[in-house]
């Protein structure tokens, strides 16, 4: 009986990772505002300065961060893909409770059979 609705969640849970997998970026978001390149520029003398500009960084396989500026164009896209991420894994660490959950429920059974 429980194993029945076990089965469902697991498979609910499968078809998120699949619906989050397909939109997840990995890495943290950060915005900056800076000066420019032209010393003439209002941001050079007291005025408002560039942005704010959105930037995302990672760690890279060699283990060390890196990042890169997000164009104003895809920016929405690359923060939904953000968080998409960070929820794959309260969903992929529920998952991997339940499968827990029923490895030691095939046990019990294996067990109280004797
Ligand atoms: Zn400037």
């Amino acid at each position: 009986m429980s194993s029945i609705r076990t089965t469902t969640q697991r498979t609910a849970l499968l078809r998120e990772l699949q619906r989050l997998g397909r939109r997840m970026i990995f890495g943290t978001l950060s915005e900056t505002v800076r000066t420019c390149g032209q010393p003439s520029c209002r941001c050079h003398h007291g005025g408002p300065k560039h942005g704010p500009h959105l930037q995302i960084s990672y760690r890279g396989d060699a283990g060390k961060t890196t990042g890169a500026h997000v164009p104003a164009a895809i920016g929405d896209r690359v923060r939904d893909g953000v968080e998409a991420w960070q929820q794959f894994q309260v969903v992929a660490r529920e998952l991997a409770d339940l499968n827990r959950d029923a490895a030691w429920a095939v046990h019990g059974k294996a067990t109280g059979r004797r």
